[in-house]
């Protein structure tokens, strides 16, 4: 049986934007279209062109390869048309090859929030879908809360439908935006739909998550006939968040009532990284990852001793519905992490790592490694720093330089003209090959400094850290209260494009930060050969 094609469409950049204490930059949504892109997903929409700096220079140049690169704008306001709609010329400036169309189809909201007739909106969805096809782009038309509008009058929100697919829309977005639906409604309605003449694969679902069924809805309308899945990475989303990508892609791929009918564009070799990039997402967001994350949480496959643990032991299907690896995940048993060894093996190889299995330095570079996760290193989204450790403790690269001491200070005062300013001076001893060299800085802050200072001369190896780059600082204190340590990830990048993240532990933030640093320098002095 040829297995029909399921489309994934993230939209991390925009409804993830949406929830609280997450705030995207430039580079933010270029690192994450970029993380999309490897995955598989077939559409990475990033926002809305036209609405913020942010979005403008976002959407000013292509940022995916692979996956349809696509920009989220509303249809055309009432009473303009559409080449006069500036939300709309916005949209059709992009550098996309989609455009996802966002239009009301419950008429209540027609009514209240447009203010419009009903046939005025179906105008505007027909002029907007028009004039997107017409510039060359795949257009999707989301219909806003159609589950609702469809149980007030079905007639309209099918007309919404029928309009965006009459004015050449590849695909019609049934959204459950408040998130309330459940499966078996989604199910009853996206069939009636297909029984009205709708062809079940020219339509998509958006689910949330407000009643924690957004992925069963998701997958609802997939059993039901829909071929699209909107959803965005970890869950994140306003209110409770959307459909968790991250729980539907496995379940689509590793289920096999479900793999056996449909195929995506995620490989079970991506499907191996997913926990990694789970991790990474959110460390990009700076928010602590959720251990009970299905598939990707770092409990996902973790047993207490006890029963169920020596049942685990002795066949891990005893209690786990899918193999840890195949998400990239690993399994926990506390009392004896028989899964570790192959976990570590299998990872120094994804790095081009060669060590034979029975070396003993594998089993103190495991060891190093659980001793410091326990302690706040978080490897999974440094993976500079993973390999550095994994290749100084296998031996096969030199320490480069050593930092003797090194000493800041900040200074807050008034200068000459009045003004309070903040300034920070530091001080950095290294030795190279027995060569000892100092270097004093100043910086608006004493990472700033250290790190200006630390930079300055380092010998033999300026040259090859010349166009080193720092080009992200996050901070995290983990656990709290007078004891709290602090987590700094650094992100670095170079000349060539590549980027690397790197990462610093201590109670002490400035010192947190040394450590970042200097494992971003060793990085690059290890890229460079030098
Ligand atoms: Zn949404």
């Amino acid at each position: 049986m040829t297995r029909e094609r399921l489309y994934l469409f993230d939209t991390t950049l925009r409804d993830g934007q949406q929830t609280p204490g997450v705030d995207f930059s430039v580079a933010d949504k270029v690192a994450v279209a970029a993380m999309l892109d490897e995955l598989g997903v077939d559409y990475v929409e990033g926002g809305y062109p036209g609405a913020n700096p942010t979005d403008d220079e976002f959407f000013s140049r292509k940022r995916t390869g692979r996956a349809k690169f696509t920009g989220f704008g509303m249809t055309r306001r009432a009473g303009v048309s559409a080449s006069n709609d500036p939300g709309l010329a916005s949209l059709l400036r992009a550098a996309t090859d989609a455009t996802c169309l966002v239009a009301k189809s419950w008429d209540y909201h027609v009514r209240v929030a447009l203010g419009c007739s009903n046939e005025e909106n179906l105008a505007a969805i027909a002029d907007s879908v028009r004039a997107s096809v017409a510039s060359g782009r795949e257009t999707l038309l989301d219909c806003e809360h159609f589950f609702d509008g469809y149980k007030a009058n079905a007639a309209y929100a099918l007309a919404c439908v029928r309009t965006a697919l009459d004015a050449g829309a590849r695909w019609v977005v049934l959204c459950d935006t408040n998130g309330g639906a459940q499966p078996s409604e989604v199910a009853e309605i996206v069939s009636a739909v297909i029984a009205s003449g709708v062809p079940g694969d020219r339509l998509g679902i958006h689910a949330h998550d407000d009643t924690g069924q957004a992925v069963a809805n998701s997958l609802a309308a997939v059993e039901a006939g829909a071929r699209q899945i909107q959803g965005t990475l970890n869950g994140i989303g306003e209110r409770c968040g959307n459909a968790n990508l991250t729980a539907v892609i496995p379940t689509l791929l590793l289920k096999p009532r479900l793999a056996a009918r449909f195929v995506t564009g995620v490989t079970r070799e991506a499907l191996r990284g997913l926990t990694r990039l789970s991790r990474r997402f959110d460390e990009l967001v700076n928010r602590a990852p959720d251990p009970q994350l299905p598939y990707v949480g770092a409990s996902a496959f973790a047993t207490k001793a006890g029963i169920h643990a020596s049942a685990i032991l002795k066949d891990p299907k005893t209690y786990e519905h899918v193999e840890p690896e195949s998400v990239g995940n690993r399994r926990r048993v506390m009392v004896s992490d028989q899964g570790g060894k192959s976990n570590f093996l299998a990872e120094l190889e994804r790095r081009g790592i060669a060590v034979n299995r029975d070396d003993s330095r594998l089993e103190s570079l495991i060891a190093i490694v659980k001793e410091r996760e326990s302690q706040g290193w978080a490897y999974e989204a440094a993976d500079a720093s993973f390999e550095l450790l994994a290749r100084r403790t296998l031996g096969t690269i030199p320490e480069f330089f050593r930092v003797e001491s090194y000493h800041t200070t900040v200074e807050r005062r008034f200068n000459a003209r009045g003004d309070l300013i903040t300034v920070s001076e530091a001080v950095v001893k290294v030795e190279i090959d027995g060569e000892r060299l100092m270097s004093v800085a100043e910086g608006n802050g004493p990472v700033n400094a250290l790190d200006r200072a630390l930079r300055k001369d380092l010998g033999k190896y300026q040259d090859a850290i010349a166009d080193l780059e720092l080009t992200d600082f996050k901070v995290r204190i983990l656990n709290g209260g007078t004891e709290a340590v602090t987590r700094v990830l650094i992100e670095s990048g170079d000349s060539t494009g590549q980027r690397w993240t790197t990462v610093g532990v201590s109670p002490n933030i400035i010192d947190a930060s040394f450590q970042a640093l200097m494992d971003s320098i060793r990085f690059k002095l290890m890229k460079a050969g030098a």
